[in-house]
């Protein structure tokens, strides 16, 4: 069995792909056959926050694990729920995640649609809605990729736990102490093995710029793993509020790289945007609680945040950004992107693909 504090590292050479750099990491960790005995059903929960690829976890990472769970005879299953803003079932489609599932056989499970089990949260009385499906099945491998977090200054295994919870309750976690429910949750949830990608780290959750780094990161404790990716990044794991407290690590594998680790850069971003992001949320669970129907937050995301406007009414170019659309949100009729459709997907190729037909407007926190 993996040692619980020890983080498993490999470097990618420059040209070695995903696959083949999974593969040593894997041999590296040795004994991870208690994941891949025959007939086990094995979860694989990777990061779909956003219907964007590269912030996502790689499909090229889960189709090696896929074949090494199938080789043992387990059989793998893919479960997720995208980020809170975020419509779970269009970024499996645009990410092509419901098409590789369906051609390889897999079962896709997006956990909005979920039955969910309560757990409590220490000795507050409150509690939390978790996936059953973590409480059924045999194993749990975690796929987080490791970025910049504009609220918790850092986004890796731990976090990317949160997906596992209802939509009511990541409000009701952002709404109260995000780092110590994010604490909490990790450590009430079943043992996993946890995969990170760090091979391209990004500045942000979702819209961010990207940097290379070139590593893989393997083990069973989401801590240990996030503070080797902390100091990875040249982030001080100290400094991270919900990496307290301090869960040492040893590396196996390749080192980490000599940076000089950054106090000021692993504090928050010092503005208001972690206040408003809390703020939002509250005022969302009051809504919902009073008034009920549905959440603000996408609303105040696509109204605030980043989101495209068309710079045209020219039909032949509305025609050209409507068959962009993965969604249908362009309509030819309004001559305009219809707001409901978009703002659970803001996938931003209409952006990216006619740019000069598609502007990008809001307000774009730094991460
Ligand atoms: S309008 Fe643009 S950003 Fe919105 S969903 Fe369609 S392609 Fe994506």
């Amino acid at each position: 069995m993996v040692p619980q504090e020890r983080v498993y590292s490999v470097k990618l050479a420059p040209r070695e792909s995903a696959a083949d750099g999974l593969k040593r990491l894997l041999l590296l960790m040795g004994d991870n056959t208690r994941f891949f005995k025959a007939r086990n059903r094995i979860l694989l929960k990777p990061n779909f926050v956003a219907p964007f690829s590269g912030v996502t976890t790689d499909l090229a990472i889960i189709d090696g694990l896929v074949k090494k769970i199938r080789e043992a005879g387990a059989i793998p299953f893919i479960a997720e729920s995208s980020g809170f803003e975020f419509d779970t079932e269009s970024t499996f489609k645009i990410l092509g995640i419901d098409a590789y599932a369906r051609k390889n056989d897999i079962e896709l499970i997006n956990l909005d649609h979920e039955d969910f089990q309560r757990i409590s949260w220490g000795k507050s009385g409150k509690y939390w809605e978790v996936s059953r499906r973590i409480f059924t099945c045999d194993g749990i491998i975690n796929l987080p990729v490791l970025k910049r977090h504009s609220v918790t200054v850092l986004s890796g295994a731990v976090k990317n736990l949160m997906g596992f919870l209802s939509r009511n309750s990541r409000r009701f976690l952002h709404c109260r102490n995000l780092e110590e429910g994010l604490v909490f949750l990790s450590k009430s949830l079943p043992s996993m093995l946890h995969i990170v990608d760090a091979r391209t780290v990004f500045s942000r959750a979702v819209f961010g710029t990207s940097g290379n780094l070139g590593y893989l990161f393997g083990g069973m404790n989401p801590f240990a793993l996030d503070r080797a990716g902390a100091s990875a990044m040249g982030l001080n794991p100290a400094c991270i509020p919900h990496l307290q407290p301090a869960v040492p690590f040893e590396i196996k594998g390749e080192s980490l790289p000599a940076l000089s680790l950054s106090k000021n850069a692993s504090k928050r971003t010092k503005n208001f945007f972690p206040f408003f992001y809390r703020a939002a949320y509250c005022l969302d669970l009051l809504k919902v609680k009073i008034i009920g129907g549905n959440s603000i937050i996408p609303n105040l995301h696509w109204t605030f945040g980043l989101h495209p406007v068309l710079k045209t009414k020219n039909e032949c170019e509305l025609r050209r950004v409507a068959s962009l659309c993965p969604v249908g949100a362009v309509s030819m009729e309004k001559k305009k992107i219809i707001k409901k459709k978009c703002q659970c997907v803001r996938c931003l190729r209409c952006c990216q693909e006619a740019e000069d037909i598609v502007g990008l407007r809001g307000f774009h926190p730094p991460g």
